[in-house]
């Protein structure tokens, strides 16, 4: 018999490392070392798990064995690997650190196998490890023909009831089976009448594979599609010929909230499906949007899986598994939903596109905007970008034909725009509402109509300071002023959540003058109760809806019409739909005017336009009023008349001229360590080491900073920033590729590339 010769593997290692690893394998693991699985191999001196990659050419040099295959079956396909490849490569990432945070977390608990050699010879897949097992089973009972089984002889009516129950069951169909769960909640607890039964051999107990249902929703009854109007009907003939075609088609779906965006996506995501493809929606957080789950539960009879942070390790892989096994062809999740395992990829839709939460703050700093065009393109889908508010880079694209504009200028019951107007807070210091304001507010009362106030602030006031010696109270960690919270009685840092018991006097000079400053939720809630006694009154923002379903606790409250006034942050700008609010009054919108970052403008434009998109969506009309310090600025004056087009223009100028997105393309490197002057000195070594490859290979890429970041300290570290732009992306690459090979720190420094930075902070 020939003796199998070893093979030598690639494999990734999800570790901050470089490149990846090549490994022998024993010729008794040889059959199970398939690309796609998980390996357990040494390295240095630990045991890690690694990604089996595919065969390596043979090279020279000692090679060590791969332990053992984790896996019976591959957990990618080698369609998905080229994904990962590229947005290791785009990111700058090592492709471990990828392929790890692709896969779901649920899945490093799994049973693990080994292969042993049977006695003839033939390798059997062994579980060795099954503590950890994270599939959940439950028990399914039949009864049995009485000729097989005894005739059950136990004491009491229950066992025979019991035994009536599943006969009956059985003759009902069904295979006959009911879950033990359903027997539970019929009879209480019978565990020991069944196992009697099982013994007696008059019911047939078998375990099987089940899956935790994350998402219980009732289901209201089957939707009917809807006639398209004229603007629909021609978005939704470009994305299904391009469907009919199977290959890659990027389009901007442009409309204001309520101008019909879901129902195209619902019928482009139907056309998909009937052409045996599957489907995949990205929204900014699911938690936000349950009825735009109910709709395409409601829609669809296939498989639907919803994925959401909110969700246990368990929950997650038992929905990977449905993916990946097609039993769920229709993935509705947040911005890891990406990476569902879905094969036959026909059309992602990437609704609100312009959202920040898309944009992976720490990890794998990946955007799944952008990486669903790359996914699209790899599997030939049809993306669908949609917004009210599209990002001025894609709408840029759009006017360069690289996406295609598809434009839903009205609503659909060609309601009216709510009537808007913007108030002057200048010279008003001190007051949270202007008398419009509290005019409008308490004639929507009297009118029976809901008010939103919107304030992009939490706690109750910003800070506190000493009238007499200047002092503010300051987070030790971060650069930032600390916020009051007077539910806790503590001022809190929004950045480290460190805290502390709110002083009776200056912690500086003790003295007794000190002031709240500035006002958040918390504050214009109490302030709204006092001016309105006899109004019920809701607060929505992080601190009010912690816990497992607060979001939806508020929402169904303004729903039902038991609240007359919510407050919130931008938490209450988010796509629902409520027809009973017809007064939205934006408190502030100025803390976002104002931040450092170059696309702070877009982002006050995009959430005013949102929070004013909640006024009127019912049969009465709505109104806005936007108080604020800046009633020139273009965001502001081009939001209050829904002017999309007019702000662009004004907003693609400012980029141009800076040089900003979409005329350059960024990347921030930020250093930061524990001890200020080291953290400054390898700053100052990345820049230089930066200008160094620049000049070196003749790039056309800006080098800015180091400088401190806007927030120069945060969670006890100094940091300290550069900007990369570039105007060719490749260029742009070619200095990070050569500079991370090249830089080198002490261990003590941080180094985080952020490629496509959306927020510098
Ligand atoms: P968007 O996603 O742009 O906010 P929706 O698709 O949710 O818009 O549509 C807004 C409302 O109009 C929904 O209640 C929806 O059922 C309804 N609607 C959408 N398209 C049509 C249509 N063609 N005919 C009638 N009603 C429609
Ligand atoms: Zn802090």
């Amino acid at each position: 018999m020939p003796t199998p010769v070893p093979h030598i593997v690639e494999v990734a290692i999800p570790l901050p490392l470089e490149g990846n690893f090549h490994y022998l394998v024993p010729a008794h693991l040889s059959p199970l070392a398939l690309p796609g699985t998980r390996v357990l191999v040494p390295f240095g001196r630990r045991k890690v798990t690694g990604y089996l990659l595919g065969p390596a050419a043979p090279a020279g040099g000692e090679l060590k064995e791969v332990l053992e295959v984790l896996d019976e079956a591959p957990l990618f396909t080698a369609g998905e690997l080229e994904f990962y490849r590229w947005i290791a490569g785009y990111y700058l990432h090592p492709l471990g650190e990828v392929i790890k945070m692709a896969l779901p977390a649920g899945i490093n608990v799994v049973s693990r196998y080994r292969c042993e050699t049977a006695e003839d010879g033939t390798p059997v897949l062994r579980e060795f490890l099954s503590g950890g097992k994270n599939v959940r089973t439950e028990r399914f009972y039949s009864s049995l023909p009485p000729e097989t089984g005894a005739k059950p002889r136990g004491k009491g009516v229950e066992i025979l009831e019991f035994l009536q129950f599943l006969r009956e069951s059985g003759e009902a169909g069904e295979d006959g089976e009911i879950s033990g769960a359903a027997l539970r909640a019929r009879f209480g607890h019978c565990t020991p009448q069944l196992n009697r039964l099982v013994e007696l051999r008059a019911v047939r107990c078998v375990e099987r594979e089940v899956y935790r249902d994350p998402f219980r929703m009732e289901s209201f009854g089957k939707d009917s599609v809807l006639q398209l109007n004229p603007d629909q009907a021609a978005a939704f003939s470009r994305i299904s010929a391009a469907l009919a075609a199977g290959v890659f088609a990027p389009f901007l779906l442009h409309g204001v909230t309520g101008s019909g965006k879901t129902e195209v996506y619902l019928q482009s995501i139907c056309v998909a499906l009937q052409a045996g493809r599957s489907a995949l929606v990205l929204v900014p957080e699911i938690a936000l949007t349950p009825q735009l789950v109910g709709r395409f539960k409601r829609r669809f009879d296939c498989g639907i899986a919803v994925l959401h942070s909110g969700l246990s390790d368990g929950e997650r892989y038992d929905e990977w598994r449905r993916i990946r096994r097609g039993e769920a062809v229709i993935v509705i999740g947040a911005r890891s939903a990406l990476f569902a395992p879905l094969s036959r990829l026909g059309v992602i839709v990437v609704d609100e596109e312009h959202e920040g939460s898309y944009k992976q703050s720490e990890g794998v700093r990946y955007n799944s905007r952008d990486l669903a065009l790359v996914r699209g393109k790899l599997e030939g889908a049809v993306v669908v970008l949609g917004s009210a508010t599209p990002l001025v880079t894609s709408y840029y694209a759009a006017q360069q034909g690289r996406l295609g504009y598809l434009h839903l200028p009205g609503r659909v019951r060609e309601l009216p725009m709510p009537e808007t107007a913007m108030l002057d807070a200048r010279g008003q210091r001190g007051k949270t509402f202007l008398p419009e304001l509290v005019n409008a507010i308490e004639d929507n009362l009297d009118a029976g109509g809901q008010t939103l106030l919107f304030l992009n602030r939490r706690g109750f006031a910003t800070y506190l300071v000493c009238q007499a010696c200047g002092h503010v109270l300051r987070c030790p960690n971060c650069e930032v002023t600390l916020t009051y919270h007077r539910g806790k009685g503590r001022h809190v840092c929004h950045y480290c959540d460190y805290s502390i018991l709110a002083p009776s006097v200056c912690p500086a000079c003790q003295g007794s003058e000190i002031t709240l400053l500035g006002r958040g939720t918390e504050r214009v809630e109490d302030e709204v109760k006092e001016l309105f006694p006899l109004a019920r009154v809701a607060r929505m923002d992080r601190d009010s809806t912690k816990g497992k379903g607060g979001h939806a606790r508020v929402l169904k409250a303004l729903e039902d019409g038991s609240i007359d006034i919510l407050i919130g942050t931008q938490m209450i700008a988010k796509g629902h739909d409520f027809p009973g609010v017809t007064l939205v009054g934006v408190v502030s919108a100025d803390a976002s005017l104002n931040l450092p970052d170059f696309r702070s403008s877009e982002r006050t434009f995009q959430l005013v336009t949102q929070v004013m998109g909640r006024a009127g969506r019912g049969d009465k009309p709505g109104r806005v009023l936007v108080q604020t310090l800046a009633p020139e600025h273009y965001a502001l004056t081009h939001a209050v008349s829904h002017d999309y087009e007019g702000f662009y223009a004004m907003e693609i100028a400012f980029r141009e001229d800076v040089g900003y997105p979409p005329f350059a393309h960024l990347a921030a490197l930020t250093v930061s360590g524990i001890v200020a002057a080291q953290a400054e000195n390898s700053a100052q070594e990345a820049a230089s080491l930066l200008r160094k490859i620049k000049a070196d290979c003749r790039l056309r890429v800006e080098i800015l900073g180091p400088v401190t970041a806007p927030l120069g300290k945060v969670r006890g570290r100094f940091r300290w920033q550069i900007l990369l732009k570039g105007r060719e992306r490749s260029e742009l690459h070619r200095v990070l590729f050569h500079f991370r090979s090249g830089y080198s720190h002490p261990a003590a420094v941080r180094l985080i590339v952020d490629v496509d930075p959306i927020e510098m902070l």
